[in-house]
C-alpha cells in the first residue's frame, strides 16, 4: 500500500514525484502539475504532499499520510477555488504562510489547484514567493496545461505532465476504491472518457446517469428548427438545474458559518461593519454559480460530441469501441439517417458552441445555433 495507489494510469509522472520525495536533497521548491480535467491532478498533488510529509516517503498508513490525503494535515494547505479566479488577498496570505516553517511536518506544502485561474497581478505576487523560497516550503501548482500559467511562473517551476488515464484504469479505480460493480464501472469510465470525477459521479449517482441519458436523447428529437429551439431550451435548463443542485446547499452552509463566526447568527439586522463581509461572500457565491453553470454546460457539449463521434465511428465502420455503449441504438439510428460529412459538420457546430460559450455569449443563443445545426438535412 502507498499514497500513489489512487493515482491511476500515471506511471511516468508518479515515478518523478516519488523519486523527489525519496531524496529530499534533490527537492525542487515549485512544481507545476499539468493534465487535462479529470486526469487526477489534485489527487496526484495530495499524494505528493503526503509522500513529502511521511517518514517513509508515502507509506499510506501513518498519521502524516492519512491526514495529508484527507486535507487535514497542519502543514498542507490546499487552495481549491471554485470561484471564477484566485483573489489577490488570498494569494498574499498564502505568501506570508509560505514564509513560516512547518509546524509539525517535514515540509510546508501549499497546493494551488487552479493556478490557471490567477490574474497576471496575482501571479506576480506568487512569483516573488516562489523566487525566494524558504528551505522547507514546497509549492504545488496545478493547471490543465503549462500554457495556462504565466511564463514567469512556469519557468521557475518543475513541470510534471499527467496524461488522460486509460479507461480500464479508471474503471479499476471505481471498483477498488468506491466498490462500484465492475460492469457499471466500465460503462461509467467509458462514458466519462476517462474523467475520474465524472466517472465516479455517473457510477454512484443514478440522477447523474439519468440526466446524461436525457441529454443524449435530445438530438433524435430534433426534426426541424422549432424542435431545435425547444431542445436548446431544455439543454440549458438541465444544466442550470444541475449547477444549482451542486451549489445551493453549500452556499447556505457557508453563509451560516460566516454569520456564526461573526457572532451574528440569527440577528435580525447586521451591523454595517459586518454587512460588507456577507456581501462579499454572496458576490463570490454568485461567481461560483456562474462558473458551475458554464462548466456543466460545457460538459454537456462534450457529451454530445462523444455521441456524434460514436455516430461517425459506426458510419466509417472504424471498428473502435463506442463511448456511449448504453446508447448504441440512438447512435445507429443517427448513423443511418446521415452521412459522415454531416456528422463532421455537426461536431464542428458543437465545437463552435463551446468556443462561443467560453467567450461569454448568452448560453441560450449559442446552444440554439448549435441545435439548429443538428437537425436532419435532406
Ligand atoms: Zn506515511
Amino acid at each position: 500500500m502507498s499514497v500513489w495507489d489512487d493515482v491511476v494510469g500515471q506511471r511516468a509522472a508518479t515515478d518523478v514525484l516519488r523519486a523527489a520525495a525519496e531524496d529530499p536533497a534533490a527537492m525542487t521548491h515549485a512544481w507545476l502539475l499539468t493534465g487535462p480535467p479529470g486526469s487526477g491532478r489534485s489527487n496526484a498533488a495530495r499524494a505528493f504532499a503526503a509522500a513529502l510529509q511521511c517518514e517513509a516517503a508515502g507509506c499510506g498508513r501513518c498519521q502524516a499520510c492519512t491526514t495529508a490525503l484527507a486535507g487535514t494535515h497542519a502543514d498542507v494547505t490546499v487552495i481549491a477555488t471554485e470561484l471564477v479566479g484566485i483573489k489577490i488577498d488570498e494569494t498574499r496570505s498564502l505568501v506570508s504562510l509560505a514564509q513560516r516553517s512547518p509546524s509539525e511536518g517535514r515540509w510546508r506544502v501549499i497546493i494551488v489547484e487552479d493556478a490557471d485561474r490567477m490574474s497576471d497581478r496575482t501571479s506576480n505576487v506568487l512569483l516573488k514567493a516562489i523566487e525566494e523560497p524558504p528551505p522547507r516550503t514546497v509549492w504545488l501548482l496545478c493547471a490543465p496545461s503549462p500554457q495556462d500559467v504565466v511564463l514567469t511562473l512556469r519557468s521557475r517551476s518543475r513541470s510534471v505532465a499527467l496524461r488522460v488515464p486509460p479507461v480500464e484504469a479508471v474503471a479499476d479505480l471505481l471498483v477498488t476504491r468506491d466498490g462500484v460493480d465492475p460492469e457499471l464501472a466500465a460503462v461509467a469510465a467509458r462514458a466519462s472518457q476517462s474523467h475520474i470525477g465524472i466517472a465516479r459521479r455517473l457510477a454512484r449517482d443514478p440522477g447523474a446517469r439519468a440526466r446524461r441519458a436525457r441529454l443524449l436523447a435530445i438530438p433524435r428529437t430534433i426534426r426541424g428548427v422549432g424542435d431545435a429551439v425547444l431542445a436548446a431550451g431544455e439543454l440549458v435548463e438541465v444544466a442550470q438545474d444541475e449547477a444549482r443542485a451542486a451549489t445551493e446547499h453549500r452556499d447556505a452552509e457557508e453563509k451560516s458559518a460566516l454569520l456564526r463566526s461573526m457572532g451574528a447568527e440569527g440577528a435580525a439586522t447586521l451591523p454595517p461593519s459586518l454587512r460588507s463581509q456577507v456581501t462579499q461572500l454572496e458576490r463570490d457565491q454568485k461567481g461560483r454559480a456562474t462558473r458551475a453553470q458554464r462548466d456543466v454546460l460545457d460538459r454537456s457539449m462534450v457529451d454530445l460530441l462523444s455521441l456524434y463521434r460514436d455516430v461517425l465511428v459506426v458510419q466509417l465502420g472504424a471498428g473502435v469501441d463506442l463511448v456511449n455503449t448504453e446508447h448504441a441504438a440512438d447512435v445507429r439510428a443517427l448513423a443511418e439517417a446521415s452521412t459522415p460529412e454531416q456528422s463532421l459538420r455537426r461536431m464542428d457546430a458543437i465545437g463552435e458552441a463551446r468556443t462561443r460559450l467560453a467567450g461569454n455569449v448568452a448560453p441560450l443563443l449559442a446552444v440554439e445555433a448549435m441545435a439548429i445545426a443538428l437537425r436532419p438535412q435532406g
